[in-house]
């Protein structure tokens, strides 16, 4: 067992080298390791640094839905734990945007409790990249929109912890405060 500096060292460069030269789809001028580290610490701030193997998932949560990784792999790299944090949050990438979308908001519930935390840091995330200071009318509604669903999906995440969920909703009360 890794000591948890070196698990959480080991996670962000994996996630680093495998998402090496991807782009924020909503954000095109960031690297996509920007979004990583951003649920990573958002992950590490709202517990305090109480749970390595957490953060870890966090910088590792999209290798295996982006196809850099499969379950197997993060199983040997990273134990059994932060492998099947990353598989709980993982969307099934052969189904159509709509369905997966649905099929978040009806699984949320049933997630683990660190699954849950996940959810809501990656959706604190994508809403922020979507918040632009001169949005055009397409960014405008593609953050309304976006800011719907993932209240959706955070409704059935909420509960684990009361920062995280404070943070959510100022993030929403953001959004919603744009022009
Ligand atoms: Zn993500």
């Amino acid at each position: 067992m890794l000591s948890p500096i070196r698990i959480v060292s080991k996670a962000a460069e994996f996630a680093a080298h495998r998402h090496t030269g991807e782009r924020r789809k909503a954000r095109p001028d960031e690297p996509y390791i920007n979004h990583l580290a951003e649920v990573a610490n958002i992950l590490a701030e709202v517990t305090d640094g109480a749970d390595a193997e957490l953060v870890a998932a966090g910088w590792l949560h999209d290798t295996v839905e982006d196809e850099l990784a499969t379950r197997a792999e993060l199983v040997s790299e990273f134990g059994d734990r932060i492998a099947a944090l990353v598989d709980e949050v993982t969307d099934d990438m052969s189904l159509p945007q709509a369905k997966r979308r649905q099929k978040q908001v009806e699984d949320a519930p049933h997630k683990s409790p660190g699954a849950k935390l996940i959810k809501i840091a990656d959706k604190i995330s994508n809403v922020r990249a979507r918040i632009h200071s001169d949005p055009t009318a397409e960014q405008r509604n593609e953050l309304a929109a976006y800011t719907i669903w993932a209240e959706q999906v955070v409704a059935g995440c909420r509960g684990g912890n009361a920062a995280l969920d404070r943070m959510f909703d100022d993030t929403v009360k953001l959004a919603r405060s744009r022009p």
